[in-house]
Formats: structure tokens, sequence, C-alpha cells
């Protein structure tokens, strides 16, 4: 079955969808976008990606193409059209098309919207948090705005490289005062020596991950010990258990830092069971 996409106002085959070069997304990073899971045909967390993304918008006041059902109503579309069952449904917006100029085209410049969905390998993922990740760590080199999902990712894709590379599969950004922000695509998280689930708190050091969100709700009300406090990465390597979350990975099992094994080198009980209840809600 070929691939759909959406691109502004019409649904196209994958391979020929297309935008302008000079789209403000490819000129300038001047783009947002939106990552929704969705699992055995139902989409995860729907209403805290929505709102995430209508925040992304406003912090860099970029017009919203078309309301909240609408949009809605396309992601829908396009996840039917492309019979996706276990995967994620993505959306991007950026400023638009226009002459190449750092400051803000004129208002009638249209957003460009972009909405494609495609199935993940639902038994690679189910593998990969059984047997747990391992991870890197790597300099914080991001802008100052990490809060806001924008396709700014270069420093992502560089550390996530680097890590594969090393044979990992996540890198932890590491503060200049030693502190773990996230992941390059996750939040980063451990049970420390204590038994207190820890996690950085929201600011603009961190994309504040929906996945993060429903997972502090699932600890909260099984009245787990839980400190929104940064960990360095030493601490985390002396950590009962490390995990990430994301989207497409849930909370998945970290079993080594830099080399280190965490723990026995096994995903943990908390780990399991947050990812368990999270999953199962
Ligand atoms: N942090 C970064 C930098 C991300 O790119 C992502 C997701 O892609 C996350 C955290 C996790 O966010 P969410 O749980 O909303 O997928």
């Amino acid at each position: 079955m070929s691939r759909v996409a959406y691109v502004n106002g019409v649904y196209v085959p994958l391979r020929s969808a297309s935008v302008s070069i000079m789209d403000r997304g490819f000129q300038f990073a001047d783009s947002i976008y939106e990552v929704w899971a969705i699992r055995g045909g139902r989409l995860f967390d729907t209403e805290a990606h929505m709102t995430r993304l209508q925040r992304s918008l406003a912090e860099l006041r970029i017009m919203q193409p078309m309301n909240q059902a609408a949009l809605m109503a396309v992601i829908r579309e396009t996840i039917r059209r492309n019979r996706v069952t276990d995967g994620i449904g993505y959306v991007q917006i950026s400023r638009g098309a226009a002459n190449r100029d750092h400051v803000f085209p004129a208002v009638s410049t249209k957003p460009t919207l972009i909405v494609t969905a495609k199935n993940l390998d639902r038994a690679a993922i189910a593998r990969r948090a059984a047997a747990g990740i391992k991870v890197t760590s790597a300099p914080e080199t991001r802008w100052a705005r990490r809060d806001i999902k924008s396709v700014n990712l270069l420093p992502n894709v560089l550390a996530r490289q680097e890590a594969k590379e090393k044979g990992a599969f996540e890198a932890w950004f590491v503060d200049e005062d030693g502190l773990v922000t996230e992941g390059t695509s996750s939040n980063a998280w451990i049970v420390d020596a204590n038994g207190v689930l820890r996690t950085r708190a929201l600011s603009h050091d961190i994309l504040h991950g929906v996945t993060r969100g429903a997972i502090l709700n699932v600890a909260r009300k099984r009245q787990m010990k839980i400190e929104e406090r940064p960990f360095t990465i030493e601490e985390a390597q002396a950590a009962r258990e490390a995990f990430i979350t994301a989207a497409s990975n849930a909370a998945t099992a970290v079993v080594e830092i830099d080399g280190v094994r965490i723990g026995d080198g096994r995903p943990g009980p908390v780990t399991e069971a947050l990812r368990a209840a999270y999953l199962g809600a």
C-alpha cells in the first residue's frame, strides 16, 4: 500500500508530496511539529499533544492553519488513509513560504501544514522495551527554548547519530552544571538510590513531554515518591533504575549509561509497572 500525506489542503501520494524551497521551515527551521502515538488503532494523549501544538504555535507567533477540530479530523483521516494501527501521526506547521528574509513575512502568508502517519514495527518496540536501551551523554548545545517543539533539531540529530555510532539508542544532554536535561527525543528519568522517582522539572530547558506528564500522573496515583529535580550522569549510573519517556516508546528502560550498567542491567520493576499502567490506561 502506498502512503499518503496531507499537504496544504490535499491528500497526495507521499512519494510526490512536497513543499516550496522557499518554505521557512526549510530555510530557517521556522516550524513546529507534534507527534501522536497510535496503539491498537487508538491515538494516545490526544488532547495533551494538541494543547502543546497550540502552545508551540503561540510561542512562535505562527498562525493556526485551521481550528483544532478540523486539524484533528485531518489527522484521523491521514491515519485512516495510511491504515495505521500501531505507529505515529505527525503534524508539522511552518510559517509558510515567502521570499527569504529573517523577519516574519506578510501576515497574509499562509502557514504550511503537512500531516503524515506511519506504522512502526510494534515487535521491535516491544523487544527494545524488554531488553532496555543504552544511553550515551552529550553536551547540551541546543537553543534556550527547548520547551517549544520546533524542528530546530540539528543538535538532537548529531547527538543521536553519535549515540548510534557508539552502539547506544539514545543520548542524554548534560547542561553546563553537569545535570541531565533530557534525551534527543525523550525525557530522562531515574529511580534514585533512595527509591525516589526523579525527572527534571518543567522549564525552558526541556520539552514538556506529554508522556512525561502521563507517567507522572500514573506515579502519583500509585503514591510513589516523586521529585521533579535534575540529576547528574553519575547519579543516574548509581540509580536503581533509569528510563526514558516519549510518545513512540512509552516508558522504556535504560540499562546502560556511558558504558556503565544500571542496576542488574535489566529493566527494573518500577519502569515496567509504569509502562504497563500507562499502556493499559
Ligand atoms: N524531549 C524531546 C527533545 C523530544 O523530542 C521528545 C519527543 O519527541 C520528548 C522529550 C518526549 O515528548 P513526548 O512524550 O511528548 O513524546
